[in-house]
């Protein structure tokens, strides 16, 4: 029978009553505990990944069977109250319906859980919905969410209400200008005024490891990096299994009565991709530093946090785990959207170097005009804030191909357009 251990420390289901609190979580006794900690050991993601427990096949197979099956049967009719009133739970393998836990989407939550070093993980069927749960998970009416796209501490300081705001949100690396989050000091910052903090790591999995860093909790959109294929929408909440198990609250938590489930073949097909994972993002971050760095020699306006002229370079390589680069993502300032969408038409149609498409973290290089595109919400005003030019345009360096080949493809079509 499989041990679903994903909490050391006693992991359940437990359906105990909450206290007379507004509070739908106990963060008090949470930052508590966190201020007391020791910072942690800086584990390298991979080393981690392979510290999870293997799950095998019901007849022995490499690979773990799938549990496709929405309910689940009882021996006894006994075992259902049981269940109910949460004194059986997945930690002994017991499952009552697959909104709620399934076996093979808690494995993958496993997996979550080692990459990101969190104590608990649960996966979604998209991004925004690991994000929405969480955030509704955590603010009780009237609660506040501090999130900004500009990371300044005084201004963040100024933003938090004590006593009303619940949450810091912000991106590790932020989309499109790829701005480094100080997670230590903003998570300083939020645990001294009794706020938790989560962080969105999408655009650095394995190069970041926030929850290491201090976030009480890391929030992915599976979509990109992690899944690789862009094939699959998926999310994942990483975090105290205090905060998984009170999510999965069969009569009061936020997953278990929203709704956005992952089915368990999505959750088998991604397990099966994130042992590569630390590989993929090598080679990603490789070939973007390998870039960034010949396209400035040639004069051009790069923002890339590998090199030394981003302003959040130091701060990047002071956080970052070692050995897997500055991401994965770098952009170039082509100061007018018509320029950028010249040098994209050349660079899908005429060189073969990548394609137009929003999105990340593929074995292709997608490329999309930040401005027009994924950050067209923002007024004209809003992007100058950002530092998002008209020009900008957004590239997820993949890894098809050989390095010097996609180069030769990058330097015909920037030649043409000259
Ligand atoms: C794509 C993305 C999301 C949303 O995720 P979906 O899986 O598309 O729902 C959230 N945050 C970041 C940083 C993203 O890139």
């Amino acid at each position: 029978m499989a041990d679903t251990g994903i909490d050391h420390n006693g992991f359940n289901v437990s359906s105990k009553k909450r206290s007379g609190s507004d509070d739908q979580w106990d963060r008090e006794d949470f930052i508590a505990a966190k201020k007391a900690m020791k910072p942690m050991i800086r584990e390298d993601p991979a080393a981690a990944l392979s510290n999870a427990r293997h799950e095998f096949g019901e007849h022995g197979g490499v690979n773990m069977s799938i549990e496709a099956s929405a309910t689940f049967t009882v021996m006894e009719p006994e075992t259902m109250r049981r269940m109910f009133s949460g004194e059986l739970g997945p930690d002994r393998d017991f499952f009552i319906y697959s909104r709620h836990f399934n076996p093979t989407v808690l494995n993958l939550g496993r997996l979550m859980a080692s990459l990101e070093g969190t104590e608990a993980a649960y996966c979604t069927a998209s991004g925004m919905s690991a994000i929405s749960s969480v955030l509704l998970q955590l603010c009780s009416s009237g609660g506040h969410v501090v999130a900004s796209n500009t990371l300044d501490h005084e201004m963040v300081r100024e933003a938090i209400t004590e006593g009303k705001t619940k949450v810091l949100y912000f991106e590790s690396m932020s989309n499109p200008t790829l701005t480094v989050a100080n997670v230590p000091e903003l998570c300083r910052i939020a645990h001294d005024k009794g706020v938790l903090v989560v962080v969105d790591n999408t655009f650095a999995p394995t190069v970041l490891s926030p929850a290491r860093l201090g976030a009480d909790v890391v929030v992915h959109s599976i979509s990109k990096y992690i899944s690789g294929g862009a094939d699959i929408i998926a999310g994942a909440i990483c975090g105290p299994a205090s905060l998984v198990n009170a999510m999965m609250d069969l009569h009061q938590g936020a997953l278990m009565l929203l709704g956005p489930t992952m089915n368990p073949k999505v959750a088998f097909e991604l397990s099966e991709r994130i042992p590569h994972l630390s590989l993929r993002m090598k080679e990603h971050c490789n070939r973007a530093l390998v870039y960034a760095t010949r396209m400035k020699k040639l004069g051009l306006k790069v923002i890339y946090p590998g090199l030394e002229d981003h302003p959040d370079h130091f701060i990047l390589k002071s956080l970052a785990n070692k050995d897997y680069g500055y991401g994965g993502i770098l952009c170039v300032d082509m100061e007018t959207e018509e320029r950028a969408n010249r040098l994209m038409n050349l660079l899908q149609n005429c060189t073969q170097f990548g394609f137009m498409a929003v999105s990340l973290g593929y074995y292709e290089t997608l490329m999309s005009c930040s401005g027009s595109s994924t950050s067209s919400e923002l007024n004209a005003e809003e992007k100058a804030l950002a530092g998002i030019s008209p020009g900008l345009v957004r590239m997820s360096i993949g890894y098809s191909g050989t390095l010097e080949q996609k180069w030769s493809q990058l330097e015909k079509a920037l030649s043409r357009l000259k």
